[in-house]
């Protein structure tokens, strides 16, 4: 059951319960610390939904379609696959399949490795809290593979349970009805696709399986596509996916999914109060993600919920003393990973008495992947507008950037929402090529409260995608060089 050995006497310093990103951070970083940590993972594979069903199987598929789209963009870039006037490229959904379980199946393996030089205790079980710490020791249930119950002891817990798809009422996944699990296993590209809820997640798919050649509908209840970012980031992706052949739809309210002879008929209220419905090969519901902490024994601490979320402080600590909560259960942050990875490692600093920052929910990069990319932190427009800040708006299209053009990508845009005061750099929001990679440079600019006049002076090497960064700041000042 546990990879080192352990004893029933062994106290360990901090048991951390998820074996995900949050969980699997916080205890390399609590063994860094030289804490002696207990990994408890449910599953026999650390890496939860991000290395599984998340972040690196999807990643992996949109960058297979990036390429696709090259190589049937091939004759721009003088590349030619084969003889004749029309060579057709084909694609191997086997073998784009079996790049995405590679890469899964290696990084599990590294964090096996990882497990191992770290000195960190794992265990294979289902934990649950037992109630309060008795003489400052926590002692939580476990129940192994087999049912077998056994129990371990600490000082400290650490829950990262993590989330799972919430499904529309009465459903059930399967073959048609998907969630990211389902979807991310499809034996061949579908036909049609209906996507019911256009977050990341929904957002991602989309594009993904618009470029392997499905046809796409999208069903979001919100006013607009993307809804957690800027509006002209929501915007324009609206206008792009359009142009794109995707069918985009707002204020779509999803009354019903069934399934017909062939596939599944989805029936919506439209934005004006009319009643459709479309029917497709396969639905995917992507709705948002409900934390895990209803099986935890959380009522019979004193763990506060708000929704389902676990509150915390700024250490990360619940209002059970010893008991900690990180990553995508809880309340107020965004659910992505490095969120998960970063809270873990302030837990961490705070059981081992270490220095650390607090994580702040306008610090946070969100990156999503589509066709053009998003990367955006800090506030929006309309929230620094709310939050009473007087704003001046930076904005550089990236058809004036030397290497978006070599690239062959120009749709898009970097947008800066800066203080009229001091010229503070409240938040960037970037549609367009390398917008996740390049969005790095602005989350250290917030974080350090970087000002438009010292970033337009700071040099941006030439000719790169983050030059439109330095575009936009200057456009703050209605000073862009390149538009
Ligand atoms: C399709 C998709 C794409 C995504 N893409 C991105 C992305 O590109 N970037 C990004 O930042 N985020 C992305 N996310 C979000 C990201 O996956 C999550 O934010 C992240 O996995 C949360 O980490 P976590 O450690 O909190 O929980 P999880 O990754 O969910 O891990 C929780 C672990 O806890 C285990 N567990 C649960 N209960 C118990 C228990 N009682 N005892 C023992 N073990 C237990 C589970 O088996 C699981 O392994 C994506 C999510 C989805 C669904």
């Amino acid at each position: 059951m546990a990879d080192t050995v352990q004893t029933a006497q062994t106290i360990y310093d901090v048991a951390i319960v998820g074996g995900g990103p949050g969980g699997y951070t916080a205890a390399f970083r609590a063994a860094q610390y030289g804490l002696k940590v207990a990994l408890i993972e449910k599953t026999d594979k650390l890496g939860g939904t991000c290395l599984h069903v998340g972040c690196v199987p999807t990643k992996a598929l949109l960058f297979n379609a990036e390429i696709w789209d090259h190589v049937q963009h091939g004759a721009e870039f003088g590349i030619s696959l084969g003889d004749g006037a029309a060579p057709t490229p084909t694609l191997n959904w086997g073998a784009v399949q079996q790049r995405k379980n590679g890469i899964v199946v290696k990084h599990t393996k590294g964090l096996d490795f990882l497990v191992k030089k770290n000195k960190v205790t794992r265990i294979q079980g289902y934990a649950r809290l037992t109630g309060p710490a008795v003489d400052g020791i926590h002692t939580v249930d476990l129940t192994g593979p087999n049912g077998e119950a056994s129990q371990i002891k600490a000082k400290n817990v650490i829950l990262a349970t993590g989330s799972e798809a919430r499904m529309l009422p009465g459903l059930t996944p399967d073959d048609r009805i998907l969630t990211n699990i389902e979807i991310l296993a499809l034996e061949q590209v579908p036909k049609s696709l209906i996507i019911v809820g256009a977050g990341a997640v929904g957002s991602e798919f989309a594009s993904m399986f618009r470029t392997f050649g499905a046809e796409i509908t999208v069903l979001e209840f919100l006013p607009r596509i993307m809804a957690l970012e800027d509006e002209d980031i929501s915007k324009e992706l609206t206008r792009l996916f359009k142009k794109r052949g995707i069918d985009v739809n707002t204020g779509a309210k999803v009354e019903k999914i069934e399934k017909t002879e062939t596939g599944v008929k989805v029936s919506y209220t439209d934005a004006n109060g009319k009643p459709q419905a479309k029917e497709a090969e396969k639905v995917l519901v992507a709705v948002g993600r409900a934390p895990r902490t209803t099986e935890l024994g959380l009522e019979k601490t004193k763990t506060e919920l708000d929704r389902g979320f676990v509150k915390v402080d700024e250490a990360q600590q619940t209002a059970e003393p010893g008991v900690f909560a990180i990553g995508d259960i809880v309340a107020g942050l965004p659910q992505l990973a490095h969120v998960g990875m970063m809270s873990g490692m302030v837990a961490a600093a705070k059981i081992a008495g270490k220095k650390y920052r607090p994580v702040r929910r306008d610090r946070v990069p969100a990156c999503t992947f589509t066709e053009p990319q998003i990367g955006s932190v800090g506030l929006t427009e309309a929230q620094a507008k709310a939050a009473g800040h007087e704003v001046k708006i930076g904005k550089f299209p990236f058809a004036g950037n030397s290497k978006a053009t070599v690239l062959g990508s120009h749709d898009g845009f970097v947008k800066v929402v800066a203080d009229v005061k001091f010229g503070e750099i409240l938040g960037v929001h970037i549609l367009g090529p390398g917008a996740t990679d390049i969005i790095a440079e602005a989350v250290a600019v917030l974080e350090l409260e970087g000002t438009v006049e010292e970033m337009m002076f700071t040099i941006h090497a030439h000719p790169t995608l983050s030059e439109s960064l330095l575009d936009a700041y200057g456009a703050v000042e209605g000073m862009a060089i390149n538009a």
